[in-house]
């Protein structure tokens, strides 16, 4: 709307528990794209709302005997701890339903002037579908076909089946806004509505959201933003696809389902993030032991990659870098951001961005060796190569943490999952510098295949064996 600017609104979480990793899959996008927008030179305003009034938060209240204000506060803050763990930027707005009542009071009473909206006897209101000509041309259905389809209800309140709730009256006991029809609270869809205009105006750049949401909600909302101001609400709708677990939708009814928090714990947050970008937004990603695997695996070749860098420019202390890295280095990295670029402004085609990343390391383990004499030709591949990955984990939210380190931990969990320790590797591979000092090559020989056995590679080099782990 405004040169420069983009404004751009993302459905956030009911906040009634701890959230799935699935849900998480909108927040890692939306990071990447509000980041690459950035990159492009865009000034981005990013909303991401709460919602902290609903049935589901009334309900865990009543189960655990406290305020629906309570149950919301705690897992706002319980959310937040996550998305600092996942090492997101903070989005420029967090509104919640609570402190946008007057403007959604507001909306809802524009919507019955305009002959939108209707109050029943009880005072609830409700949308009128038929009132508003474009409802459908989201999710390309027809009102038609959708009544077809739906189940007929028995509600004598409605004056077509598809209509919907702006504003509901309170049951006894549960939380209430004063508005014009009567104590109660908003509907779900007329808040995203509301929190959208009452920070950005009529019309935004990008409204985004799980493709869950595509019908009804990002229905209904255009059809009350549009509905009562006349306006284009979205110029853009983005959905990202869902996360299924080894194959089946994650459900807390059906029991599979993975927390975030129970993810980081076991894991870590690089991995969750690699996984879910490896894919495209719009593709279903399917969370399976395997897919893990080869996360973990993509993650190590990276770090790999980035520990080589480092040790090389440590060990290249006081030698002054050449302008430019080894020549298979340099012409990879001539087109590497131009090949980003075209990858990124193709519907943020993240998978094509880590083909990319995978052709630098490739072209960089090739150009460099662990151990080699570090010359100015060495080290400026060493450092370009590691300015310009860190670039792209910048956008990313990935590649931040320390090579060595990092590698370190990975390996751990692999030695774990083999049922390995650390100290007993090393103490195999004391035992085999032991003897060949001895030349007793025959047992230095059986000692790196008892190990191959299990599963760790031993390489000499000219600092003395190392081991890692088979991946
Ligand atoms: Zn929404």
């Amino acid at each position: 709307m405004t040169p420069g600017e983009v404004k751009m609104y993302v459905c956030g979480p009911t906040v009634y528990g701890l959230l799935h990793i699935g849900n998480f899959r909108g927040p890692i996008f939306f990071n990447v794209v509000r980041n690459w927008l950035e990159k492009s030179g865009y000034k981005v305003r990013f909303a991401y709302n709460y919602t902290d009034v609903d049935d589901k938060i009334i309900n865990r209240a009543n189960e655990e005997g406290t305020t629906s204000e309570a149950i919301a506060t705690k897992y706002i803050e319980e959310f937040k701890k996550d998305f600092a763990a996942l090492g997101l930027k903070p989005h420029t707005y967090n509104p919640t339903v609570t402190e946008t009542m007057e403007p959604i009071v507001k909306m809802v009473d524009e919507l019955i002037k305009r002959d939108r909206a209707y109050v029943a006897n009880d005072g609830e209101v409700l949308y009128s579908v038929r009132s508003f000509d474009g409802y459908g041309k989201l999710s390309r259905k027809n009102i038609d076909d959708l009544q077809a389809g739906a189940r007929v209800e028995v509600d004598k309140k409605k004056r077509d089946p598809m209509d919907f709730a702006l504003w509901k009256p309170a049951k006894p006991g549960e939380p209430k806004w004063s508005s014009p029809w009567c104590d109660g609270r908003p509907g779900w869809h007329i808040e995203c509505s509301a929190m959208a205009k009452n920070i950005f105006g009529d019309t935004i750049d990008i409204h985004g959201g799980g493709s869950d949401l595509i019908f009804p909600h990002h229905e209904n909302e255009i059809a009350q933003s549009e509905g009562s101001s006349g306006q284009q609400f979205a110029r853009y709708w983005m959905h990202n696809n869902m996360l299924t677990l080894g194959g089946g939708k994650m459900s807390k009814s059906q029991g599979n389902i993975m927390t975030a928090r129970d993810f980081l714990e076991k894991y870590d947050a690089e991995i969750l993030k690699f996984m879910m970008l490896s894919v495209h937004y719009r593709s279903l990603s399917d969370f399976s032991d395997s897919g893990l695997a080869t996360a973990i695996a993509g993650l190590g070749r990276i770090y790999s990659s980035l520990a080589l860098a480092e040790k090389l420019i440590q060990a290249g202390a006081g030698v002054v870098a050449a302008a430019k890295g080894a020549k298979a280095f340099e012409e990879v990295l001539a087109t590497a951001d131009a090949d980003v670029a075209k990858a990124m402004n193709d519907d943020f085609n993240t998978p094509e961005l880590f083909a990319v990343i995978y052709a630098m390391i490739k072209a960089f383990n090739s150009s460099v060796r662990a151990g080699q004499k570090v010359t100015p030709e060495v080290l400026a591949t060493a450092q370009r190569f590691t300015a310009w990955m860190h670039t792209q984990g910048e956008m990313l939210a990935l590649f931040r943490e320390s090579p060595a380190a990092y590698l370190l931990k990975l390996d751990d969990r692999l030695l774990a999952e083999k049922g390995l320790e650390r100290a007993a590797i090393d103490a195999k591979l004391a035992e085999r510098a032991a003897v060949r000092a001895a030349k007793d090559f025959k047992r230095s020989d059986e000692i790196r295949e008892e190990l191959a056995a299990l599963g760790i590679a031993v390489s000499d080099t000219p600092q003395g064996a190392v081991w890692e782990v088979a991946k």
